[in-house]
């Protein structure tokens, strides 16, 4: 039986099968074996019910369209991926407390997915006036790019049909943000009752606290779906080529016009990046974050050489690349999350 994983919580992940019949499932042992084998929120699945067994097994997951992966907080060289098969990511932040660093890693993520990506900034009614308003949003523009920017308040329910808008019937969104942002106020306005619950804000540090961590596709009457993606806290780079480049499409058009092809744009000759810099055209902080990023890839690139390598395999064995509708990003998916196992 095919279905789609709409809920993971602790326990086991809840499948919607044809028909519309909700499953606990848990996975066949052979799936387990294997890394990247465990379904994610929004994972097509095969799943079978044994007779007499009071959950489904999850035999097989189909080849993903899209996936939203970071590395693994708890492992060295591990990517874990968060949500698949969706179309747009809405990245969330506080309008009157953005935080611009965090906002350039999270546009990498988000375009690293070759998903459609929109900022949404929230919470707009605790800005002290129009001008903070417009100041920030120009901030986020000059770092969005190409991006759309939108602007909403619970305190001003009509502010969420942009977003609504953006989600037409059959395609999903996810919703990604620090926890607190108002990312389950915005997937209750949309679906214009409280399906998710909202986080108490703690007194002193007017900080969310999240009391659960469970991830649910949520239907938006007459539209489509939406995916909160609460609990997440660091937002460790994975595969970020294809996302650095998307994100930073000034400086990586910049760096095809320096002298070596290898230019890491630190001191060496002919670098049109840093001449860039210095002429005032990008603004130093951006180049600051965008070569930071870049070490950080680097980085995770390195480590997963040498896991492959204690492994046993051939230095950069890659699987085979995915073209998707990015034009800029090449993907590297997980296949073996694809391969039939029986
Ligand atoms: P999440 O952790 O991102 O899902 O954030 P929540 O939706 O749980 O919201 C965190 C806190 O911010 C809650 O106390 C909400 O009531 C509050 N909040 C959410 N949206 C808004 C808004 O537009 N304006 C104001 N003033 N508070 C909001
Ligand atoms: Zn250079």
């Amino acid at each position: 039986m095919r279905g789609q994983v709409v809920k993971l919580d602790r326990g086991f992940p809840l499948v919607r099968c044809e028909g519309g019949a909700m499953v606990r499932c848990e996975h066949a042992t052979a799936l387990v074996k294997t890394a990247y084998s465990r379904a994610v929120i929004g994972d097509y699945v095969d799943v079978s019910i044994p007779e007499g067994h009071d959950k489904g097994i999850i035999e097989d997951i189909a080849p993903r369209s899209r996936e939203f992966v970071r590395k693994d907080p708890t492992e060295r060289a591990v990517p874990q991926v968060l949500a698949a098969n969706f179309d747009r990511v809405l990245v969330a932040q506080p309008l009157a407390d953005v935080n611009l660093k965090r906002l350039e890693r999270e546009l990498v993520l988000a375009h690293e997915t070759g998903a459609e990506v929109t900022v949404v900034l929230t919470k707009a009614d605790l800005a002290e006036d129009e001008r903070q308003v417009e100041a920030v949003r120009a901030a986020v523009r000059a770092i969005a790019g190409d991006v759309g920017v939108l602007t909403i308040s619970s305190a001003a329910p009509e502010s969420v049909e942009a977003v609504r808008e953006l989600i037409p019937s059959g395609t999903t969104a996810v919703l990604i943000g620090k926890s607190g942002v108002g990312k389950s106020s915005l997937v209750n306005l949309l679906v214009g009752e409280d399906v998710l619950e909202i986080g108490d804000v703690r007194e002193g540090d007017g900080k969310g606290r999240h009391t659960t961590v469970s991830r649910e596709i949520v239907e938006i009457p007459g539209g489509g779906c939406i995916v909160d993606m609460p609990g997440v806290r660091g937002l460790g780079l994975w595969d970020a080529e294809a996302g650095i480049g998307a994100a930073f499409p000034d400086i990586e058009d910049l760096a095809a016009r320096c002298r070596f092809r290898d230019c890491k744009h630190e001191d060496e000759p002919g670098c049109a990046v840093r001449a860039a810099v210095e002429a005032g055209e990008v603004a130093p902080e951006r180049f600051e974050s965008y070569q930071a990023l870049r070490q950080e890839a680097r980085e995770v690139e390195r480590r997963r050489e040498e896991a492959r390598r204690a492994r046993g395999e051939k230095a950069s064995t890659r699987r085979p690349s995915r073209t998707s509708s990015n034009a800029r990003a090449s993907h590297r998916t997980p296949r073996k999350a694809n391969r039939k196992r029986r």
